[in-house]
C-alpha cells in the first residue's frame, strides 16, 4: 500500500477527516441568508465522508453535491446518506477540487470544512468563485493564526504543515479583495478538536498499527498525528481553524 492509500484507510471508518462539528456547521449556516423557497443548490468541496454533508442535508432544503478526489470516502458518504434517508438530497462527486467543472454561478452555496489549504486558500477562492452566483455564499473553515504574537515553534510546526496559515485579518482580506464581503466568523472550540476528531483518532491508532503489521509507513502516519496533537494543544491558544462565511459581491 502506499502512503495515501495508508492515509486513506486510517481515515475511512471517521466521522471526520478534520476538526469540526455539527454544531459548528450549523452555527456558520445561522449567517447565511437565503429563500428556500425552491432547493438551494450546494457544493461542498473536499467533503470526506461527510461529516458536515450530513448535517447540511438534515438542516436546509437543498441540493448538495459533495465531492472528494477520493471515492472511497464517498462510497461511506452514499451510505450515510442511504441510512439516514437523505440519498435524494445528496449526489456525490470525485473530482479534484481544482479541476472543477461545474457551470458559470451554478450553487448558492459552496461550503467547504477543512479542505481548501489543499490547493491553498487564496487560488481556491478565486476558482472556486466563478460557480458560485453573486449574493451567494462561501462557507469555508481554515488553520488560522490566533493573534501575531506566537512562539517561534510553534510557527515553524504549523507554518510546515500549511505555508498559508496566518491570521483571520489577512484571510479576510484574500476574501475582500476577491470580490466577497464576509458576513461571520468564529474560531472552531477545543472541543471540536479534541473530542470530534483527535479523541477517536487516537482510538484508532492501535487497530490501523495491528491490522497493517506494524510497518514502517502505518508507523509513521501514527507518529505524524501524535505530534500533530501534541502541537495542537500546545499551541490551542494561538492557532485554530477559523469559520469564514462571505457573500459574493462582485
Ligand atoms: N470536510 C471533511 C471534514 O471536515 O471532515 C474532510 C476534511 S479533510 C481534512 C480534507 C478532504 O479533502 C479529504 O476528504 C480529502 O480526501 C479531500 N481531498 C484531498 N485532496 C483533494 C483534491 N485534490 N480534491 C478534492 N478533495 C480532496
Amino acid at each position: 500500500m502506499t502512503e495515501m492509500e495508508l492515509l486513506i484507510d486510517f481515515f475511512v471508518d471517521a466521522e471526520r477527516q478534520g476538526p469540526g462539528s455539527p454544531s459548528d456547521t450549523l452555527r456558520a449556516l445561522q449567517f447565511i441568508d437565503l429563500e428556500q423557497d425552491k432547493p438551494l443548490k450546494v457544493a461542498d468541496i473536499g467533503c470526506g465522508t461527510g461529516g458536515q454533508t450530513i448535517t447540511l442535508a438534515q438542516n436546509i432544503k437543498a441540493q448538495i453535491t459533495a465531492v472528494d478526489l477520493f471515492p472511497k470516502f464517498l462510497v461511506k458518504l452514499n451510505l450515510k446518506a442511504k441510512e439516514t434517508n437523505l440519498q435524494n438530497k445528496i449526489r456525490t462527486l470525485k473530482r479534484s477540487m481544482d479541476d472543477l467543472d461545474f457551470n458559470k454561478e451554478e450553487f448558492d452555496i459552496i461550503w467547504s470544512e477543512g479542505a481548501i489549504y489543499i490547493m491553498g486558500f487564496a487560488a481556491g477562492i478565486k476558482k472556486w468563485k466563478y460557480f458560485l452566483k453573486t449574493g451567494g455564499y462561501l462557507a469555508i473553515s481554515e488553520l488560522t493564526w490566533l493573534s501575531n504574537l506566537r512562539p517561534k515553534k510553534i510557527e515553524e510546526y504549523w507554518h510546515n504543515q500549511y505555508s498559508e496559515v496566518d491570521t483571520a485579518a489577512n484571510k479576510i482580506k484574500i476574501l475582500e479583495k476577491n470580490g466577497f464581503s464576509l458576513v461571520g466568523y468564529f474560531i472552531l472550540p477545543e472541543s471540536s478538536w479534541i473530542d470530534n476528531y483527535y479523541k477517536p483518532m487516537e482510538e484508532r491508532f492501535d487497530d490501523f498499527l495491528r491490522k497493517h503489521d506494524n510497518s514502517e509507513l502505518a508507523r509513521k502516519i501514527v507518529n505524524e498525528h501524535k505530534e500533530e496533537i501534541r502541537y495542537y494543544k500546545m499551541a490551542k491558544n494561538h492557532c485554530s481553524y477559523g469559520f469564514y462565511i462571505a457573500k459574493k459581491i462582485g
